[in-house]
């Protein structure tokens, strides 16, 4: 299962012309879960590389600018989150964020694949180190299900930190499932979608936005950062607001943040929400 020789593993990615790779040194673990495949991979540069179904999830050099940049902006955005729910997010990257804020009593993260989580322990143990914490609670279950049956009005922030839009996360990214996120946050609650790469899949961006407006969110934020094991390297989150708007975050909690990021601060937030002009152009609604 494993080689002694460096070599290349590549994603690539026959829509746009391009692709993703890392020199590995070896497989760690390959197994097919009644959802998915997984790969880990100890790569020469990058740390370990977690692959789904082939597509790159978290490497251990890359991924704080994903999970902080899906978790601290909305968090400093809502004025005190109480109740978060991030549905997927195996690995626990964005637990661990999330988990950083005082201010949060609970958060449930509803993964449909325990073995994600069971191999994210194994494999990237620095994610899943706030784990143990009392607030967090993990479930392992559907999460378009569990959202659709969730209490209306009991959460403050919803996080959909899932794979692409295929199998099992396919139906985490249409009106429906932003319909029952909308009946389960309260009101000023946000939703928070990884909305994938503004240059390789900005039809699917555009749909996100429009499927969340279709469900009634009508403040939407698109934010854009680096991600380099992810297709372009250029990834987004979309942030949408219940009956409020996003004009404006905490600057001054952020900057005075009492825990440590890596990417994440005051000035990297503003920065995030200041499109490009043709993202302006394309997002304008
Ligand atoms: N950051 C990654 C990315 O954008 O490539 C995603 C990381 S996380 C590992 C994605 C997780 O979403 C996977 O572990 C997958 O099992 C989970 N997932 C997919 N569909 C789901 C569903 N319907 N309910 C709950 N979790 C789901």
């Amino acid at each position: 299962m494993s080689s002694p020789t460096p070599s290349w593993y590549h994603e690539q990615h026959d829509y746009s012309g391009s692709s993703i790779g890392f020199r590995v040194r070896a497989r760690l673990h390959a197994e097919q879960t009644p959802f998915q495949s997984i790969e880990i991979y100890d790569t020469t540069d990058w740390g370990r590389l977690m692959v789904i179904d082939g597509c790159m999830m978290v490497t251990t050099r890359d991924n704080f600018l994903y999970h902080e940049m899906m978790s601290h902006p909305a968090l400093f955005t809502h004025p005190r989150a109480k109740r978060v729910a991030i549905i997927g997010g195996g690995d626990c990257g964005t637990l661990r964020e999330v988990l950083k804020h005082e201010e949060v009593e609970s958060v449930v993260q509803v993964e449909i694949d325990e073995r994600v989580t069971r191999l994210a322990e194994q494999y990237f143990p620095e994610l899943c180190e706030a784990n143990g914490d009392p607030r967090a609670q993990l479930l392992f279950t559907d999460g378009i299900r569990w959202m659709a049956e969730c209490a209306a009005e009991s959460l403050d922030v919803v996080i959909v930190d899932s794979t692409d839009p295929i199998g099992p996360a396919e139906g985490l990214f249409n009106e429906a499932f932003y319909r029952s996120c909308w009946r389960a946050l309260r009101h000023g609650g946000i939703l928070v979608q990884q909305s994938e790469s503004p240059l390789a899949h900005l039809p699917l961006l555009k749909n996100i936005r429009k499927a969340m407006k279709a469900a009634g969110f009508h403040a939407l934020r698109t934010l854009t950062f680096p991600q380099p094991c992810y297709p372009t390297g250029w990834w987004s989150a979309t942030l949408a607001r219940k009956g409020a708007d996003l004009a404006d975050f905490r600057e001054r909690g952020a900057a005075a943040k009492p825990f440590p990021t890596r990417y994440y601060n005051a000035e990297t937030h503003r920065a995030a929400l200041a499109l490009p002009e043709f993202l302006r152009e394309a997002l304008a609604d």
